[in-house]
């Protein structure tokens, strides 16, 4: 099918920096399914399976987990690691954010970076949107700074600072359990006129209703 024929579609998804809001359509199907074609995570039979339930060229937007059609483009299996079969072709796929929930596309062109050039293993998933991606990779920087900063043997001032509001972002993501601000408290208590306090106190105030 030419890609014009195709239904255009309504889905929003969430912006990738690089490859857009919309599937990137090559005009490319794995129309015929021969032996020694694969798709990322899905063998030949188990695509023949997929496509026989969801007919092909008719998914249901609201489908999760779906290949969108006319966006194939050809893998090189060779450079590819970690998978005893390897994807000779790689279509835009159609995910569900695990952290914000809303729908992305993992796009074709990035799966080839990922597997190809990254050397990522062919199993490795795609499971949260890229501002999500960016926002856990910051979470994670911050927790090992913060678990940095615990266990040192001398702390100054400066870094107890950093220590709490490390604790009030993690506590705010869902990282850290809500009695850290119990901590955070007790910073408040030992500093009462570091300039740093009022900041600190304010936020405390903002999300300790929650809790
Ligand atoms: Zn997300």
């Amino acid at each position: 099918m030419k890609p014009s024929l195709l239904p255009k579609r309504q889905t929003y998804y969430v912006p990738h920096p690089r490859y857009g809001t919309q599937p990137r359509l090559t005009g490319l199907d794995v129309e015929n399914l021969k032996d020694g074609t694969y798709l990322r995570c899905w063998t030949a039979t188990e695509l023949e399976s997929w496509t026989r339930k969801n007919s092909f060229y008719g998914i249901d937007p609201s489908h999760i987990g779906c290949l969108i059609p006319g966006t194939a483009i050809v893998a090189n299996p060779s450079l590819q690691v970690g998978s005893s079969v390897a994807s000779t072709h790689y279509y835009d796929i159609e995910r569900k954010c695990r952290d914000c929930g809303q729908l992305f596309i993992f796009y074709a062109q990035e799966q080839r970076y990922w597997y190809e050039e990254l050397q990522f293993p062919v199993d490795a998933d795609c499971i949260r949107c890229v501002p999500c991606r960016k926002r856990s990779r910051t979470l994670d920087q911050l927790k090992a700074h913060h678990d940095e900063l615990k266990i040192a043997e001398s702390r100054t001032v400066l870094d107890e600072v950093e220590m709490t509001l490390a604790r009030l972002d993690l506590v705010e993501a869902g990282i850290f359990h809500p009695r850290q601000i119990e901590r955070v408290r007790a910073f408040l208590n030992s500093h009462p006129d570091h300039e740093q306090t009022a900041t600190i106190r304010a936020r405390l105030t903002a999300i300790s209703p929650q809790f």
